[in-house]
C-alpha cells in the first residue's frame, strides 16, 4: 500500500540528507509508528507520501501509484485517497466548523449534496455532532484536531497520515484522539502517525519504524519505543499522563477483547468529560446543515472541474467505500443518513486501482 524503496531525501543547501537509503512497506489495514526525534524525519517521509515532495533518490510507491512518474496534475486525485492531519491542526479560522471540513469536498467538485450529506456524517464519526456552527477559536485543542480529522476523513480515504496529532495537547486529549485513530484503523484505514512521543507507542503495541537522523533503525511489529531509558520524559505532569495511559489501556484491552471475539470495531464511548471542557449546546436545528451549505456557497471555491476520465481513474467511487465504525453514542442518527449503506458497510470490497 505504501512502498519506499531505498530512499533518499535532500534538501536544497543542506549538506546531511534528511532520509538515507530508507525501505519499507505499509500493508493495507496496517497502523504504523513513525517515530525518532526531532529532525530524524518522520515529516519528510509523510511530506513524500502525500507527494508534496520527491525523493533525490528511490521510489515511493502508494496505492500503487509510482509517485515519481505521477503527473502533478493528477496530484490532487491521488491526494484524495489519502488523508492526512498535522500538530497544528492547520483549520482556517474564519470557516465555521461545518465550512473547514466541506471545503475540501468542494474544491475537489463535490455535489452540494454529497456535502450536505457527507460533512455532517464526517461530523458524526468524530463526536462532533452539534459543532458544525462553531469557529475554531470556539473549540478546545482536541476539538480543532477533531475537526481536522473529520476534514481528513470526509473523503474517505484508503490512508490516513497524521503528523504529530498529539502534540498540541494535553495527555488525557491525546487519548481521546488516539482512540480515534484506533477506530479509525480497525475500520479498515490504513494509518501512519509520526511522533516523538514514547508513551503511546508502548501503549499501542503496534508496529514500529524509527528514524534516527533520516536512516531507518528499527522496524518492528509489534514493537514499544525501544529502549525509552535514553529518551528525555516528554510527559508534561505526570498525575495526569498516569491517568491519561490508564484510559488508553483500558481502551486497548477492551479492543483486543472486540478482536479476540471475532468483531473488529471498537466501540469508542463519548468524549470524557474531562476531555470536553464546554457545556454541551442544543441539539442544532434540522436545517442547520443545509443553512451552512447555502452560507457557504456565498463564496464558493470554484470546483477545478475535473475531467470524468480522470475521476474514474482515481475512483472517486470507490474512494468512498472504505467503512469506518462509527461512535456508538451517534450510531442511530448516523443508520438514519443512510450511512452504513454509503460507507460500504455491507460488505463491498471495491478498490481503487491496484495496490501493494
Ligand atoms: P522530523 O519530522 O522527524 O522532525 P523532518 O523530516 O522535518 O524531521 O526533518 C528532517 C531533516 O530535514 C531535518 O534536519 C530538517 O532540518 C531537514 N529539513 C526538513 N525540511 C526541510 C526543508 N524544506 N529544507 C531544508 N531542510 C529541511
Ligand atoms: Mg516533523
Amino acid at each position: 500500500m505504501i512502498r519506499f524503496e531505498n530512499v533518499t531525501k535532500r534538501y536544497r543547501g543542506t549538506s546531511r540528507p534528511a532520509l538515507t537509503d530508507v525501505d519499507f512497506e505499509v500493508q493495507r489495514g496496517e497502523f504504523v509508528f513513525l517515530v525518532g526525534a526531532s529532525g530524524s524525519g518522520k515529516s519528510s517521509c509523510l511530506r513524500l507520501i502525500l507527494r508534496e515532495d520527491i525523493p533525490s533518490e528511490g521510489r515511493v510507491v502508494v496505492l500503487g501509484r509510482d509517485l515519481r512518474t505521477l503527473s502533478n496534475r493528477k496530484v490532487p486525485y491521488f491526494r484524495r485517497h489519502i488523508g492526512a492531519v498535522f500538530q497544528d491542526f492547520r483549520l482556517l479560522p474564519t470557516k465555521t466548523v461545518f465550512q473547514n471540513v466541506a471545503f475540501t469536498l468542494q474544491v475537489t467538485g463535490s455535489s452540494r449534496a454529497f456535502v450536505k450529506q457527507a460533512v455532517p456524517e464526517a461530523l458524526a464519526l468524530v463526536g462532533l455532532a452539534g459543532k458544525e456552527k462553531r469557529f475554531p477559536h470556539e473549540l478546545s485543542g482536541g476539538e480543532q484536531q477533531r475537526v481536522a480529522l473529520a476534514r481528513a476523513l470526509v473523503n474517505r480515504p484508503q490512508v490516513l497520515l497524521a503528523d504529530e496529532p498529539t502534540g498540541n495537547l494535553d495527555p488525557a486529549t491525546s487519548v481521546d484522539i488516539m482512540q480515534l485513530l484506533s477506530r479509525i484503523n480497525s475500520g479498515g484505514t490504513t494509518v501512519v502517525m509520526a511522533t516523538h512521543e514514547a508513551g503511546f507507542v508502548d501503549q499501542m503495541r503496534r508496529r514500529v519504524i524509527e528514524l534516527q537522523n533520516g536512516e531507518l533503525i528499527r522496524d518492528e511489529r509489534h514493537g514499544g519505543y525501544g529502549d525509552t531509558s535514553s529518551l528525555p520524559s516528554l510527559a508534561p505532569e505526570p498525575e495526569r499522563g498516569a491517568a491519561a495511559v490508564a484510559a488508553l489501556t483500558a481502551v486497548l484491552e477492551v479492543h483486543r477483547e472486540l478482536v479476540g471475539t471475532g468483531s473488529v470495531e471498537l466501540p469508542v464511548a463519548p468524549p470524557a468529560p474531562a476531555a470536553q471542557p464546554r457545556a454541551e449546546e442544543p441539539a442544532p436545528e434540522v436545517d442547520d446543515a443545509k443553512a451552512e451549505v447555502e452560507a457557504s456557497a456565498d463564496t464558493p471555491p470554484r470546483p477545478p472541474a475535473p475531467a470524468a476520465a480522470e475521476a474514474a481513474e482515481a475512483g472517486e467511487t470507490a474512494s468512498r467505500t472504505n467503512p469506518i465504525p462509527v461512535v456508538d453514542a451517534v450510531q442511530l442518527d448516523v443508520d438514519e443518513l443512510g450511512l452504513a449503506d454509503r460507507l460500504g458497510l455491507d460488505g463491498d470490497e471495491d478498490e481503487v486501482g491496484p495496490t501493494s
